[in-house]
């Protein structure tokens, strides 16, 4: 439904999108996770035909964004990052003069609305003025707009940016029930938002797509990395060799210990049954196991990781010496 190849999009020195590839298939929710100003907002403009392309390829339903912009917009639904409504409209008569635009037929008018209204659970602000709403219901009238000529695709810029927590769980519901009939593109800065409604997550920073996977594939890889914090009494380099013999190939950090009990820091890639074999390697040579735990990396660990700048690293250094 949407193919992305080898887009760019710069501004000047400002290389907002690099180079990025995907493809969304029908009836997919994919979420843009990335830190402020990683290009989200710049993708989804060249999708919706606002920006050009600088470089590569974007069809949206079949449609090229350079060569039929009229097509791709007919078939999109887009709810832009701040939302712009007039405000001294009241909610029936905006969505009317959206239809209109559209080019919906006036006979079918009244009822899409009805339908939309529902479909956003509108019902009982559909006869107040857009000003007079909430946030919450302000967002909804936003996604009313983008769903009210039905497009197949839907791309929606930070759509619970601003909300109160229990507006985020309607918008979310919201999303996720439009999903199942549509394919829907949504950015967010929040990590649980997007393991929630998306299918699958792209993960861009610095412009550029940094990881991909379902929420279940990027939790595996964030627990792909184990650090275990082990306690041995005993003589501390039989047990540095017990732990190496357990871990082959793992890094093995050695830690302040005391006079009896040597400490270390095991990272290991995979940890499938290590407790079970350090136990059963110091035993075998004869020391006591007095300490082993284990913590692992959460999602967001691997988010900040993929999406962290070289200049973190040299400040995170610089703060550490
Ligand atoms: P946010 O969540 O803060 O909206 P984002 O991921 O959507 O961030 P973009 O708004 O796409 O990021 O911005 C990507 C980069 O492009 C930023 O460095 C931004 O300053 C720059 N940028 C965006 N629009 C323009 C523009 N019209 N002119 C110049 N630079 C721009």
């Amino acid at each position: 439904m949407i193919e992305v190849e080898s887009l760019c999009k710069y501004f000047g020195p400002v290389k907002a999108v690099d180079d990025i590839s995907f493809s969304v298939g029908k009836g997919e929710i994919v979420g843009f996770l990335g830190p402020n100003g990683a290009g989200k907002t710049t993708a989804m403009k060249v999708l919706t035909c606002f920006h050009s392309p600088t470089a590569g390829n974007a069809t949206v339903n079949g449609h090229n964004v350079e060569e039929n912009p009229l097509g791709v917009r007919a078939s999109i639904g887009y709810l832009p990052e701040n939302n712009p409504l007039y405000l001294e409209m009241g909610v029936i008569e905006y969505l009317c003069f959206l239809a209109s635009i559209h080019g919906i037929a006036p006979a079918k008018r009244k009822s899409r609305i009805d339908d939309i209204i529902e479909i956003t659970s509108l019902q009982s602000m559909a006869h107040k003025d857009i000003g007079q709403l909430s946030r919450g219901f302000r967002q909804r009238v936003g996604l009313a707009q983008a769903l009210i000529h039905d497009p197949p695709v839907l791309i929606l810029d930070e759509p619970t940016s601003g909300l109160d927590p229990i507006q985020i769980q309607e918008i979310r519901g919201l999303i996720r029930k439009v999903g199942t009939e549509k394919t829907v593109i949504f950015s967010t800065h929040i990590l649980p938002e997007a393991q929630f409604v998306s299918d699958r997550i792209l993960i861009i920073s610095d412009g550029k797509i940094v990881g991909e996977g379902t929420p279940d594939e990027l939790t595996a890889l964030a627990e792909g990395e184990a650090i275990t914090y082990i306690g041995i009494k005993g003589d501390a380099n039989d047990a540095r060799l017990a732990v190496e013999n357990a871990a082959p190939g793992s890094k093995l950090d050695t830690l302040p210990g005391t006079p009896e009990t040597a400490r270390f820091r095991l990272t290991t890639g995979s940890n499938a049954k290590l407790s079970e074999r350090i136990f059963d390697a110091v035993v075998a040579s004869g020391l006591k196991l007095v300490e082993i735990h284990e913590e692992r990396a959460s999602l967001e660990d691997v988010f900040n990781k993929l999406t962290r700048q070289p200049e973190d690293d040299v400040a995170q250094k610089e703060g550490e010496a």
